[in-house]
């Protein structure tokens, strides 16, 4: 049982942690706006203080819904930090918002190596212009040359999805450039 606990908690901006010593492993979930009243500060130092006995961290970014430049630069120095206490980290979550950011500053996802799952993407419907989005699998999109983007149907006309975006821009995450 992981052990679930709040590192922050405003009413714009949360960090949620769960530690599940057992398995070595650290998730932090984030949530809210990313902007200048987020404070990364104490999640840094309780990252800092489990360098030892945590092996993977896991990050959901799956509910940031805002961000500005100086989140995005507290966010790049946050990372910088963290993910070399543990060697890199997982992704599981990448909010729509947060791809948007990441693709015009590659370094919001730290090393190259660092692993990316679940990506919300944002789609209109050809049939009834509703505008959505669906979580896809990073590993099922390919690279940013050989986009592969999965088919999926409006939940209202079952006419296809289109993305809603233009898509070398919206993907250049993809691209991440070994540093
Ligand atoms: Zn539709």
């Amino acid at each position: 049982m992981p052990l679930t606990f709040a590192l922050v908690k405003t009413p714009s901006f949360s960090v949620q942690a769960e530690a599940d010593i057992a398995a070595s492993e650290l998730r932090l979930r984030f949530s809210g706006s990313l902007d200048e009243n987020a404070d990364l500060r104490k999640v840094q130092s309780y990252c800092e203080g489990q360098k030892e006995s945590v092996k993977a961290l896991r990050v959901d970014l799956g509910e940031i819904r805002y961000l500005n430049s100086p989140g995005v630069r507290a966010w790049i120095q946050f990372l910088g930090r963290v993910q070399s206490f543990f060697h890199g980290c997982f992704f599981e979550r990448l909010s729509e918002n947060f791809l948007h950011s990441a693709s015009s500053y590659s370094e919001m996802l730290g090393f190259s190596f660092n692993l990316l799952g679940l990506c919300e993407i944002p789609f209109y419907c050809a049939g009834c212009a509703e505008r959505t989005t669906e979580w896809v699998e990073a590993a099922e999109l390919g690279t940013l040359e050989e986009l592969r983007l999965p088919a999926r149907a409006c939940g209202k006309c079952q006419a296809p999805l289109r993305l809603d975006d233009f898509e070398r821009q919206f993907f250049r995450f993809l691209s991440r450039s070994p540093r």
